[in-house]
Parts: structure tokens; C-alpha cells; sequence
């Protein structure tokens, strides 16, 4: 393969279609434009060329700053300020080129993301904004060439694209000082949001699945008054895994819920209902341990570098101390959950399962994560997105949230 030189990685596009090439600070490729008071639009994007140039393009409603940056495993990350994606359904699967798919989406409040996936190591050789022109949209223009594996780790290193704050050493989270007679706080965790969409590929996303299902979930919780409830996200945002342990450990829960649906390709005809999950080193089962690497996936798909092995090695320690007794709770929650939802004829199956979930690792913090249903079998998808269904079930994680809550009160002094 023929190497290509590419720009410098640190320089700042200006947005005109000529661009002048200035050094910049902050790594990576920036395209400026200037900030309207207003969200930019995305309604468009399609990729051209083929395996020796690939060029992908977005339509929007005007010029934006943009941010693009390489990331590892191979893909392009670009970062823009509110841009509202109004993309046609199904779009980001086709294969073309170097680009094998890509997805967009909130990032954090106020912050979009683009992640493009690329087949192998690859270089941005041009990446600019063109300004609206006659009846064409302003447009983001990223042109990919091949390298080889040497020259993308090299530009790799170059061009960071900006990490959320808590991806630092794993560090505690102080809980909130509270009365001894609070009421005890229930943290709900919709999977996925924004630029992750979860699973579901030709239907309803899981993260609106699983979000509607929250909600109706907090509401009921809280007019109970028994209890607390938070959302670790009420809108379509994406949140690292590890900001959601944080925000539980930070509230002071004293439940956490984290909620899925499940997607299995073969059979889908049989394969039906809820599945309740808690954290092991070891997964009770293959299928159990494939849906956890699925689950986990939702920072790198993001574009978020997961923490390197030293990290994990802390925070292994700091669990093994604390974990104990969380995990006797863990698994006394998800035996209430399974009996209120067998209960009501909605289980997969009555077993616990268990595998290395990063989103139930908070090591004082009783977490379950529990996967509504299969969203592949088009009756279970019928059924989670209907709110027949939706109150039903929300009304059987009350009961076992209730029965939680009652035992460990009669169990234990805290
Ligand atoms: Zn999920």
C-alpha cells in the first residue's frame, strides 16, 4: 500500500473553501467557522470514493466549528458544538471505501459527535466546512487516504480528541452527607443516548426504548413517596459508563437500576422476555458474557478511550474491598425483580446471570441491570414500546424495588 503524506495533525483548518493551514494548540484538525446563536442542522451525510480516497460529507444548515480527530480502534471523531441531527432513518451502515460505518449524536449537553469507523490505519489527508453556495448546503468534507499501522499510531498520538474529565484514575466519588431518615435514593440508568443508539438496527433504538421506560418507571417510584429517583440521563444525551457509576455513588443511591433490551438474531421467534443481569469477574455464561462486552462497547463506539490496565487494576482492588456485601444486595434486588416479572409472565428466564458489567461497578452501590426484552422478536418490540406494556412492568420493578427495600430493612441495621 502506498503511504501518503497527509496534513500536520496539529493545525487549524480555516473554513474556507481554500483553506489556509495555521499551527493550533490543541492537536487534531479544526475547521472554524463562526458560531451562530442558533443550532446547526445536519439533515444529510453520504460517503464516495473508494479504498484509495474516501470522502464522506454532511449537509448542514450552515458552517460550524468543527473538531475531527483519529481514534483508536480506526475511526474519525469530529466534535461540533449543538448540532441537531436530522438524518434520514437508516443511514451510517453502507460500506464504502475505507469507511465501514459511522454514527452521530448528542455527546454531552451542547456538544454533537461524529464517529466515523474505517476498515484499517488510515490518515485525514483534508477536512474543511464549505460555506452554503447557490441551492447547495454548507457541507463538512473529510477525505480519508490509506497508511500504514506505524504512521496512524504516530498521528494517533498527535491528535487526542478531548476526553470527558472523569476519565482519570478511579477515584470514589464522596456520596452527598445525608439524613439518617432520607428516604433512600433509587438511581435509574436508560442505556446508551446520543451518538450511541444501542441495539435495535432496523427498528426502535433501544436508547428510546429503554428511556421511555425509565421515565414512566421514575414517575411511578416517586409518587410511591417512599423513595428518591434520579435519571442518569432524561434526554437523548450520550453518558460514559463510568459517569453513570459516578452519578449513583454522588446521590447516594441506594439502588441502582440499569436498563436494556436485548437484541438476538437468531431465533427470533423464540427468544422473548427479561433477563436480569449482576456484575461477576466471571460470567455465569457465554451468552452472558457476550452481552456484557456488547454493553460495554458503549464508550469505545462513543469514541471514549477506555481506561488503561493500571486503571482497571485499581479499580479491580477497590472493588474486591467494598464489593462483598454490595453483591449479597445486588443479587437480593435482581431475586425481587425476577419474581415481580415472573409474575407477570415476562421473564427470558428465572436465572440470574451475571458478567464483568463496567456500568454495575460501583463498589457500594447494589446494581442490577436489566434487559427488558428482546427487541429483535417483533412481538417483544411491540410490547416495549407500548405504554399497556411499559405500565405493567414498571409496576412490577415498584413491587420489587418495595420488596428490596423491605427485606434489607429487616435483614440489616444499614
Ligand atoms: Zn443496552
Amino acid at each position: 500500500m502506498r503511504v501518503r503524506r497527509a496534513l500536520p495533525a496539529s493545525v487549524r483548518v480555516g473554513a474556507l473553501a481554500a483553506a489556509a493551514l495555521v499551527i493550533a494548540l490543541n492537536g487534531g484538525l479544526s475547521v472554524d467557522a463562526k458560531a451562530g446563536s442558533n443550532a446547526t442542522v445536519a439533515n444529510n451525510a453520504r460517503v464516495a470514493g473508494d479504498r484509495e480516497r474516501t470522502r464522506f460529507i454532511a449537509d448542514l444548515s450552515k458552517k460550524v466549528d468543527v473538531h475531527v480527530a483519529l481514534g483508536n480502534p480506526y475511526r474519525v471523531i469530529v466534535d461540533a458544538p449543538d448540532v441537531n441531527f436530522q438524518m434520514p432513518d437508516g443511514i451510517g451502515k453502507e460500506k464504502r471505501g475505507l469507511v465501514t460505518a459511522y454514527r452521530y449524536g448528542l455527546f454531552a449537553p451542547g456538544k454533537s459527535r461524529i464517529v466515523i469507523d474505517v476498515s484499517g490505519p488510515f490518515l485525514i489527508d483534508k477536512a474543511f466546512v464549505l460555506e452554503p453556495r447557490d441551492d447547495q448546503p454548507a457541507r463538512l468534507v473529510i477525505d480519508l487516504v490509506p497508511t500504514d499501522e506505524k504512521t496512524f499510531q504516530a498521528k494517533l498520538k498527535e491528535t487526542k480528541p478531548p476526553q470527558p474529565a472523569s476519565e482519570g484514575p478511579a477515584v470514589i466519588p464522596q456520596a452527598l452527607p445525608r439524613a439518617p431518615d432520607a428516604k433512600p435514593v433509587v438511581v435509574l440508568d436508560p442505556g446508551h443516548g446520543g451518538i450511541d443508539p444501542g441495539t435495535n438496527p432496523n427498528g426502535v433504538p433501544e436508547k428510546e426504548v429503554v428511556l421511555a421506560f425509565a421515565k414512566v418507571l421514575k414517575a411511578k417510584l416517586a409518587a410511591t413517596g417512599r423513595y428518591e429517583v434520579y435519571l442518569t440521563r432524561e434526554d437523548d444525551t450520550f453518558v460514559p459508563l463510568r459517569e453513570r457509576v459516578e452519578f449513583a455513588q454522588k446521590k447516594g443511591a441506594g439502588l441502582f437500576l440499569s436498563i436494556h433490551a436485548d437484541y438476538f438474531p437468531n431465533q427470533t421467534e423464540k427468544t422473548t422476555g427479561a433477563t436480569v443481569y449482576t456484575l461477576s469477574e466471571q460470567a455465569s455464561d457465554e451468552e452472558a458474557k457476550e452481552l456484557a462486552a456488547k454493553e460495554n462497547f458503549s464508550d469505545a463506539l462513543a469514541g471514549i478511550e477506555l481506561p488503561n490496565d493500571s486503571d482497571e487494576v485499581v479499580a479491580n482492588i477497590l472493588i474486591d474491598l467494598a464489593q462483598r456485601e454490595t453483591q449479597n444486595r445486588s443479587t437480593l434486588f435482581a431475586r425481587s425483580i425476577v419474581g415481580e416479572l415472573a409474575s407477570r409472565s415476562a421473564l427470558h428466564t428465572r436465572r440470574l446471570r451475571s458478567a464483568g458489567f463496567r456500568v454495575l461497578k460501583a463498589p457500594d452501590v447494589p446494581s442490577v441491570l436489566l434487559e427488558l426484552g428482546f427487541l429483535s422478536n417483533p412481538d417483544d418490540e411491540k410490547r416495549l414500546t407500548s405504554d399497556a406494556w411499559r405500565d405493567r412492568i414498571a409496576d412490577g420493578v415498584v413491587g420489587s424495588i418495595d420488596g428490596y427495600f423491605a427485606k434489607r430493612v429487616a435483614r440489616s441495621p444499614f
